[in-house]
């Protein structure tokens, strides 16, 4: 496949999923502020997003190389590429002095830069620990859930298991 379809790809696979999520958001308010056909006109858009990102998705997965180098990908590639935009994104929080953006930007950047503990701690065999992502931050809590959050704080109740190794 060339190249410039493959970033073409990308790019639309990531834009529609997020205008997707927008979508789903919009529906919420349009419910919370009682008009249906709104809500039914962004969920419907939600609904179409999610199917032609589905697809562009379809069409990348056959690009996907094999989980050694996902693995590989991720830690030394893609996450570090994160945390310098969210570094970016935290001075420019600070600029603005936006305290809420500032701190989940802080928290997803401390919440990256865990991924790479939590890779050693994976690659082991018969890992049959249970993960729990805190729906706050975004925190991966292994074992059971903390009694808060060590990142943002949020009780123990935020944390949703992501299921046994096993059962994937
Ligand atoms: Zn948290």
């Amino acid at each position: 496949m060339p190249r410039e379809t493959l970033v073409c790809l990308a790019a639309a696979f990531a834009e529609t999923t997020r205008l997707a999520a927008r979508c789903a958001i919009y529906a919420s308010q349009a419910a919370r502020e009682g008009d249906p056909s709104a809500r039914q006109l962004f969920a419907a858009a939600a609904a179409s997003l999610n199917v032609q990102a589905r697809r562009y998705g379809r069409l990348l997965r056959g690009t996907v190389a094999g989980t050694d180098t996902n693995r590989r990908m991720l830690i030394e590639t893609e996450i570090p590429a994160l945390q310098s935009l969210l570094a970016q994104c935290r001075q420019w929080a600070g600029d603005a002095e936006w305290k809420s953006a500032r701190e989940a930007f802080a928290h997803a950047d401390t919440v990256a830069a865990q991924l790479e503990s939590l890779r050693r701690q994976l690659v082991r065999p018969a890992a049959a620990t249970e993960l729990l992502v805190c729906q706050i931050c975004g925190h991966i809590a292994s074992g059971s859930a903390p009694e808060a959050c060590p990142v943002c704080g949020a009780v123990a109740g935020k944390f949703k298991p992501v299921g046994p190794a096993s059962a994937l």
